[in-house]
């Protein structure tokens, strides 16, 4: 049902070593990916290292006869690393090899209705996370993401799906460290799920893409999606979700996005020793 025309990039295969992304490349991504505005020079160079090092150890295809280039491999690993740069990059051994397709793919799988009628359906996909540790991606959507205005990310939404499997099922239950309070992630994430469905169902605006209430690993993927992209909307819909987020990943988005302004009137956005907990 796959139509794999995948064929190893010029250079490609399993490189051991580290892939040393350049600075013209990197200055790029920086620039114009919005996930990554605000970071500081030193957290920012500690994510090329971790991009460098996702490129390294696992090859890149193209599917439907397109090639990622360097630069769009460069921004995926970036967008990638980025949901990891505080917990280390062995969180995503998990992602063996990525495929890009050129947009939007489609998926065959089997659906059973209501009276237990087994369907064929084929749906249309922006990204897949794989059990077998591929990450599928639509180029079309990863670029989409240059839009500020998008709270979504076609990458942290898969790479939140293999996050989540690292206890085994995707459930919207990642390990958590030992400083976050897992019955209480339990219970507001329920609470939330819970809202945003009833959001839905009574046909009212939900607080963010309805998508999340599809079950609650999709919900936990597309919260990290908001959490990257648009954290104060997140915050807005659930700041008690926003917080359980930002113990998990150990990164507080909204500080480094929407900088509070100091006294004086200017703008703080280098707070090292602020980086975590979180300020919410
Ligand atoms: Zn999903």
């Amino acid at each position: 049902m796959w139509r794999w025309l995948a064929g190893l990039l010029p250079g490609g295969g399993r490189r051991e070593t580290a892939v040393e992304i350049p600075d013209g490349m990197w200055r790029r991504i920086l620039d114009d990916q919005p996930e990554l505005a605000g970071l500081d020079a030193g957290i920012a160079e500690r994510l090329r290292e971790l991009a460098g090092g996702f490129l390294g150890g696992r090859p890149f295809y193209g599917g439907d006869g397109f090639l990622p280039d360097a630069a769009m491999q460069a921004r995926i690993a970036a967008l990638a690393t980025l949901p990891v740069l505080e917990l280390g990059e062995k969180w995503l051994d998990g992602i063996r090899s990525v495929v890009v397709y050129p947009d939007a793919f489609h998926v065959d799988h089997e659906e059973v209705d209501d009276a237990g009628v087994v369907h064929e359906v084929s749906d249309l996909r922006a990204g897949e996370a794989w059990e077998h540790g591929t990450l599928v991606l639509s180029w079309a959507d990863v670029e989409a993401g240059l839009d500020p205005h998008l709270a979504t990310s076609v990458v942290v939404h898969e790479v939140a799906h293999f996050l989540d499997g690292v206890n085994g099922a995707e459930n919207g239950f990642p390990p958590l460290p030992k400083d976050c309070d897992r019955g209480q992630w339990t219970q507001d994430f329920q609470a939330a799920f819970d809202r945003l469905d009833a959001q839905v169902e009574s046909g009212r605006e939900p607080g963010i893409d309805p998508y999340a209430a599809t079950n609650p690993a999709e919900f936990f993927a597309v919260s990290s999606e908001y959490f990257f992209r648009a954290p104060d909307e997140l915050a807005h819909f659930d700041a008690r979700l926003y917080a359980h987020l930002a113990c998990f990943y150990r990164q507080d988005p909204r500080r480094r996005l929407f900088p509070a302004p100091t006294a004086d009137g200017r703008l703080d956005s280098a707070d090292p020793a602020g980086k975590f907990p979180p300020n919410v």
